[in-house]
């Protein structure tokens, strides 16, 4: 039987491959229409789970992605598998490139000031048919108008919004129906790595499904974050408990 969705623990994920996703939005993109991608992790299914208000701002996404394997696991477990990962970092990589050839018009908001300098020196130098119209970087005032009216002004064809979870779900979600168009996407700490901040794990470790370790390593204050990984198994296992009752 094919799906459309696979629901793990309220949140709906697209069952999709990676190419079949850029492709979509591709046709949004050409089509100029607005959609709103959020590439959800473990961490950010149980916030949903935990947190009604996240949950209904989640439901607002027109795309929600699998963005790590434990969302990959929880499917196969769910009996209802979802083909790959398909990350914020492997889509706005994939954006990009699509960007570059269509040339295409960017908006890049979040990470420290110094990480969006070079994300966008590494934007330029790598996509150079793309136009970055406007950015900013991710530490300012909730309320501050700035960034939506440079949006609106400029009319970027996509919008990458990397302030992490749950705050980039959340300007994205209260703010989209203003704009005309965009496909606005969260992509957590992608300008990190990007920018040479961070290093994403080599190929070996990503093929072997132990990328979130390597984060570990490099960033051991995750721990904390890491926590959440283990609850999420113990409860995706109760959502099989109880649908094969
Ligand atoms: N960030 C930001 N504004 C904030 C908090 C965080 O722009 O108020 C940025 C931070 O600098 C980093 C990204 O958001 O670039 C979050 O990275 P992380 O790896 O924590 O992403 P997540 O795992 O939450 O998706």
């Amino acid at each position: 039987m094919s799906y459309e969705k696979v629901s793990i623990l309220g949140v709906d994920f697209i069952n999709t491959t990676m190419n079949e996703m850029i492709a979509r939005l591709g046709d949004h993109l050409e089509k100029e229409e607005k959609a709103f991608v959020v590439t959800a992790n473990p961490e950010i299914v149980l916030a949903a789970h935990n947190d009604q208000d996240y949950q209904k701002l989640l439901a607002k996404a027109n795309y929600i992605t699998a963005d790590g394997i434990g969302v990959v696991k929880a499917a196969q477990l769910l009996g209802q598998p979802l083909p790959e990962r398909v990350t914020g970092f492997d889509m706005f990589m994939a954006l990009l490139q699509l960007a570059n050839e269509k040339s295409y018009k960017l908006y890049l908001l979040g990470a420290k000031p110094e990480v969006l300098e070079k994300t966008k020196q590494a934007v330029e130098s790598q996509f150079p048919n793309v136009t970055i119209v406007g950015s900013h970087h991710g530490f300012f005032e909730w309320d501050e108008p700035t960034i939506e009216n440079e949006i609106k002004e400029t009319e970027p064809d996509l919008v990458f919004v990397a302030l992490g979870f749950p705050r980039q779900e959340k300007w994205i979600s209260e703010r989209i129906s203003s704009f005309n168009k965009g496909i606005f996407i969260g992509i957590g700490g992608s300008f990190d790595v990007l920018a040479g901040e961070v290093n994403r794990a080599p190929e070996i470790w990503q093929k072997l499904n132990v990328e979130w370790l390597y984060r570990l390593i490099q960033q051991p204050s995750r721990w904390k974050r890491m926590m959440a990984l283990p609850i999420f198994a113990g409860k995706v296992i109760g959502q099989k408990v109880k649908g094969s009752k």
